[in-house]
Formats: structure tokens, sequence, C-alpha cells
């Protein structure tokens, strides 16, 4: 294997770029301007994530590409059709970051009913001795409702339980053995619930997911919590029903252009901001890159792929 080529589209964990280049020749696109023909030839592999995939582009400009090993479970940045299309195969890392994720989501809900971050700021700017910090919202037996009922999915309804919270769901299937109410529309669900959880992959029918409309039916006492990605959201629609006061609060850890952050939310104490870390441990991101990795040594060993989605 060392004659093969991989491609990595972004800096990635010291961990993974070393345990790739125990086994590949290793082409980083950061230190590489452009893919120069010689090298285009060799490279027969993609790593990429969830920011950083493989568009259209890209895979064009890979004549002898077989593989996108993604560090990711989310595959909304790599071109799918064209994969297709080109017989190169597809790998991502579902169920490793299952866990992190949906921590990050709960900790998102707590932080954001409780103003856990406002506290921190009442307190460190010494305001504590001026006054009691003001009421918030109690999180236990609050409604929850969840946007793809997924792995991730699955993984916050059952930590949400933890708290007597009803638990409904809105995905393309319904899940009958799973014990939560179905909606077949996110009107629906989002009617019926308080604290609106988005965790389902980004296609072009979830782009946008949340709107106005949607907004509206969670309406003034309603939170939204996102840990899928930030354009499942219309940010602007969502911005202006946080300001208005037509939303109670919001919990995101993905945004529409991040890192570019609407300026009116920033002072938002009833917003919870996390720069993408849903994966974010060393434990799960060290699992993932083994995953990737032995999807690559798997690929080129003619063994059949651990997590194919081609
Ligand atoms: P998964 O197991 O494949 O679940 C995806 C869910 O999305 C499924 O429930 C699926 O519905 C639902 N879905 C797909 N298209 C839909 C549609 N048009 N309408 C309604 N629901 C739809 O994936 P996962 O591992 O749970 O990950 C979910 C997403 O989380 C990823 O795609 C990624 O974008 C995001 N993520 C974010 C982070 C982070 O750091 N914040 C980290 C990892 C993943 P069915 O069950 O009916 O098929």
């Amino acid at each position: 294997m060392d004659k093969i080529g991989v491609w990595l589209t972004c800096p990635m964990s010291e961990y993974l770029q070393d345990e790739l280049a125990k086994r590949f020749i290793l082409f980083k696109s950061w230190e590489i301007p452009s893919i120069q023909i010689q090298h285009s030839h060799s490279i027969r592999a993609v790593v990429g994530n969830g920011i950083h995939g493989a568009d259209s582009t890209l895979i064009e400009s890979l004549p002898c590409l077989e593989i996108v090993s993604s560090h990711s479970s989310g595959l909304d940045k790599i071109d799918l059709v064209k994969c297709k299309e080109r017989g190169i195969r597809v790998t991502s890392t579902p169920d490793t970051l299952t866990d992190e994720v949906a921590d990050l989501a709960v900790s998102l809900i707590l932080a954001t009913l409780r103003r856990i971050c406002a506290c921190d700021r009442f307190v460190r700017n010494g305001l504590w001795k001026q006054g009691d910090f003001k009421l918030t919202t109690k999180v236990t037996r609050k409604s929850v409702g969840i946007i793809g009922m997924g792995r991730i999915g699955s993984a916050i309804a059952k930590r949400m339980e933890a708290f007597d919270s009803p638990i409904s769901y809105y995905s393309r299937s319904e899940k009958p053995n799973s014990g939560y109410k179905y909606y077949p529309n996110v009107i629906a669900l989002a009617s019926n619930c308080e604290i609106l959880v988005i965790a389902c992959s980004l296609t072009k029918e979830t782009r946008h997911i949340i709107n106005r409309e949607v907004i509206d039916a969670l309406g003034p006492n309603g939170f939204v919590i996102n840990i899928g990605r930030g354009a499942h959201i219309d940010e602007p629609e969502l911005v202006s029903a946080l300001v208005e006061g037509r939303l109670c609060g919001a919990g995101l850890d993905v945004l529409e252009h991040e890192p570019d952050v609407p300026v009116q939310l920033i002072d938002l104490d009833n917003v919870v901001l996390s720069p993408h870390v849903g994966t974010c441990t060393v434990e799960t991101r060290m699992a993932m890159a083994d995953l990737v990795v032995a999807n690559l040594v798997a690929h080129f060993s003619n063994e059949p792929l651990l997590t194919p989605v081609l």
C-alpha cells in the first residue's frame, strides 16, 4: 500500500495523519496548491470530513480515485451522485460518534433552558453581589420533538427519557418499535413539542427544514436545538424570531455559514453557541480516525468495507 496516494482535504488530527502516513503516500491539500498531473494519477483515495468533503471538482481532478473515506457521518459535502456514476466507493464513520453528539445535544438543551453560559458570564462579570440571576425554565418533563430518528436522534431520545420528557419525532419513515410518537411532518411535530431537536441528514429535502412556519408552530415558548448541519435552518428567520421573542431560545452547534456567526446572536442570552464540536473528544476522534484508516486498508486489501455508504 505504500505506493497508494491519499488526498487529505484539510488538516485533521495528528493521530489520523500519522496513521495514514504509515501506510500510504499522504498528499495534504493545504501544502499543495493544486493537484498536479503527476500526483493525480497516484491518488486513489480521498479522506475528507463533514466540512471539507469531496465535491465534483475534486473528484473530476482525480482520474484514478477509487474510494472516499469520510471522517464524518454526514455525507452532505460529498458528491454522491458523481461517486456513484464513477463507481467510487464511499465510507463514513457512523456509530463511533453517536454518543458524543447526543451528549452535546443534551448539554445544549440544559445550557439553553437553564441559561448556564449567561449564568457563568453573570458570575465572572461580578454581577452576583448586585442581586440574583433571573429565573429560567425547567428541563424535566418538557416535551422533545426530534427531526431524524436515526442513530444520533435515537441516542438523544434515550437520554431525554431520563428527564421524563415525552418524546416524539419526524423521520422519512416511522419506527413502529421505538415507542415514541411519530408525526408525518415537521409542522405537526413542532406544534406538539417544546424543544425541537434537529438530528437528520442534510439533503436537498431537509435544507431549511426549519423555516418561519415551523418556528411559528413551535411558538414563543419553544426552543430549537441544532446538532445536525447549519443549513437545516433558515438562519435569518431563526435570528429574527429570537430577536423578536417569537422563539424562546436556541442551542446551536452548527451554523449556516460557519464559522461566520450572525452578529445579532452574539448578545442574546437565550442562545448558546458551540463551534461544531459534536464529535470533538479525544476518544471519539481516535475511533473515527481508526475507522477511516480501516476502511481504506480493507478496500486496498480487497476485503469488505467496514462502513460502506456506496
Ligand atoms: P443516520 O443514522 O443516518 O440518521 C439520519 C436521520 O435523518 C434518519 O433518521 C433519517 O430518516 C433522517 N432523514 C434523512 N432524510 C430525511 C428527510 N428528508 N426528512 C426527515 N428525516 C430525514 O445519521 P446520524 O449518525 O444519526 O447523523 C445524523 C446527522 O447528524 C448527520 O447527517 C450529520 O449531518 C449530523 N452530525 C453532526 C455532528 C456535529 O458535530 N454536530 C456530528 C455528527 C453528525 P429515516 O430514519 O427515516 O431514514
